[in-house]
């Protein structure tokens, strides 16, 4: 038996007991006659004690010549300490050892292991295996197998069947790319690894399943944005014989379960807001409900003026900013330079002092008078002693530019506290969206999903207005899930396929399987799935989902530990029949 205990469990009780421990060495201190060594495992640490009066002689050589991260297994007797440690549950005792086995040594490790390293990114990375010895990840990891485990209780609490749909498969589109794996029994063929199980998991509900769901790791080849892997993990979920409601109640259901038990919130019923009003109150289909800032639309109450910005502006839309009049000329010329920059990309910015008596300064008074600018103010809900920030120019391009705003303002007033959770259902989305690139019409969730059904025969005369049964749980501004109800009927989904720029040729080479299924006897059926990597961090009040994967790809989509992509060798390449260019 290696050992009795863990490193986190010895306390005043077991005082007098003989203990085996193993673990690494965190640190050690030699003070000549006395030598502490801090042994730490997955649980915790325990503090060893070697003294030249109790101790044997080579035990205490061996002692001296210890590095940090030796992994040890020793031998002891639990006894009282002399100066006790509050901080740590294992901080009244220590153990005085007795027999010591070094079980393997250690190359002082490139970066401290400590919650506070001095390790960069890219190093605790290369070195991964020692990151996750740290507390900060090890912590991470965990709490993330604590809400997987509390997804698995409570879906399988209420009928759900986790199932394995397989990894090599052929293309479902979501939008990406496809990463692909040629087939060596099939030469010029090639698997997909999936986007998203989304096929298999409406193939199960024809096969009868009825509650699906599985943790699963899906797979998309995209331009790497900040925090996105290129492989992640979702919660995929599907039911039958269910409209929309039943969804949205079911899943708010398992996150309100999620919030409760990871983190002890109660939340109420969730908000639920269309996409269009989304769109129009915070410019965002994703909106942070933490805190207000709601969009105010100002075009009946600036165009009638001289002000010519305003005047050709297709929206003009402001913001009330709480407190924000405090604000120096010398701070709002500084917010305007950061609105002003290409990533935001607006032209300029208008704003409004709301002043403690109740009038109003603003950078356009040439143009507008205080009976202006209090309609802008009842617009904004401004209050005395907020700043009304106004842009103005193309709907789509302005409302971005208004919604980075109000998340910027939002953030440095510091009304994003990671411990208030703000869910919202976001429903009724666009079914098609115009893709300026390839000038045509593209599946805003995926061809599988639903049109209203009073919407089908707008498909042809307006297809840009035709709203889906689409939804998205946002939390904290985050999308945390998607879905739709599906399409379940052939000539339905042929006609979806027709809409989307698919001859019947290629919707039959590529989605044959689906079609053919739905001439079998398909029940009426919808789901969603929830990103697990981006859930778990938030849930853990962090922002950065590479803390809560154990082994993270970088932001160019690279595995610095194991240096993936790399090369493979010339026979492995004519064995798949693939030449280099
Ligand atoms: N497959 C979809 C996705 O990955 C989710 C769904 O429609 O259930 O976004």
């Amino acid at each position: 038996m290696y050992r009795t205990h863990h490193c986190g469990e010895l306390n005043a009780s077991h005082i007098n007991q003989t203990v085996t421990l193993c673990g690494w060495v965190q640190k050690t201190r030699n003070k000549g006659f006395v030598i502490w060594v801090d042994l730490r495992d997955r649980y915790g640490i325990t503090q060893l004690i070697f003294d030249a009066e109790r101790s044997e002689k080579t035990l205490m050589e061996s002692a001296k010549n210890l590095g940090r991260e030796f992994v040890l297994q020793i031998t002891g007797t639990v006894i009282e300490r002399a100066s006790k440690n509050p901080n740590i549950p294992t901080g009244d005792i220590e153990i005085l050892v007795d027999s010591l086995t070094i079980l393997n040594e250690a190359k002082t490790p490139p970066f401290t292991i400590e919650d506070d390293t001095d390790g960069g990114e890219e190093l605790r990375m290369k070195y991964r295996y020692l990151d996750i010895r740290r507390n900060p990840v090890k912590n991470n990891l965990i709490f993330r197998h604590k809400v997987t485990q509390e997804v698995r209780n409570y879906l399988s609490s209420i009928n759900f069947i986790e199932v394995e749909t397989p990894y090599l498969i052929k293309s479902t589109p979501e939008g990406a790319r496809d990463f692909v794996v040629p087939s060596r029994m099939n030469e010029g063929q090639f698997y997909a690894l999936p986007q998203s199980p989304q096929t298999f998991k409406q193939l199960l509900m024809v096969g009868g399943m009825d509650q699906y769901f599985q943790i699963v790791k899906c797979f998309r080849d995209e331009d790497l944005r900040a925090d996105r892997q290129p492989e992640f993990t979702q919660i995929d979920c599907e039911m039958s014989f269910v409209e929309q409601d039943d969804i949205l109640n079911t899943f708010e259901g398992l996150t309100r379960h999620l919030l409760k038990t990871i983190n002890g919130v109660e939340v109420g019923t969730f908000p639920r807001m269309s996409y269009d009003e989304a769109m129009k109150t915070y410019g965002n289909d994703k909106p942070d409900i933490r805190f207000g800032m709601a969009f105010g639309e100002l075009n009946e109450v600036a165009q009638h003026k001289d002000f010519k910005v305003f005047n050709t502006a297709e929206l003009v839309v402001g913001i009330a900013v709480p407190g924000g009049n405090s604000m120096s000329r010398k701070d709002i010329d500084k917010l305007i330079d950061w609105v002003r920059r290409p990533q935001i990309g607006a032209m300029g910015m208008v704003y409004v002092r709301c002043n403690e008596d109740g009038s109003y300064k603003s950078s356009v008074d040439k143009f507008y008078d205080q009976t202006d600018l209090a309609k802008w103010a009842e617009l904004t809900k401004a209050k005395s002693g907020d700043l009304i920030c106004v842009l103005s120019g193309k709907t789509k391009a302005v409302r971005a530019q208004l919604s980075a705003l109000r998340m910027e303002l939002a953030e440095r007033l510091g009304l994003r506290n990671p411990k208030e959770f703000a869910p919202l259902w976001v429903t009724d989305f666009p079914l098609l969206e115009w893709d300026e690139e390839t000038q045509r019409y593209h599946a805003m969730h995926h061809p599988f999903t639903a049109p209203k059904p009073d919407h089908i025969e707008l498909l042809n005369s307006d297809p840009s207005a035709v709203r889906a049964n689409a939804y998205d749980l946002v939390l904290n501004g985050n999308e945390i899930g998607g879905g739709s109800i599906r399409i379940y009927d052939k000539k339905m989904q042929a006609l979806m396929f027709d809409h989307l720029g698919f001859t019947p040729e290629e919707a039959k080479a590529q989605f044959g399987f689906l079609m053919n299924a739905f001439e079998y006897g398909a029940p009426p059926h919808g789901g969603i799935a929830f990103g697990l990597d981006r859930l778990v961090a938030i849930l853990g009040g962090q922002e950065t989902i590479r803390d809560f994967i154990a082994f993270p790809k970088n932001n160019s989509g690279r595995d610095v530990m194991i240096d993936a992509p790399s090369p493979i060798d010339s026979m492995q390449l004519n064995e798949l029949n693939l030449k280099l260019k």
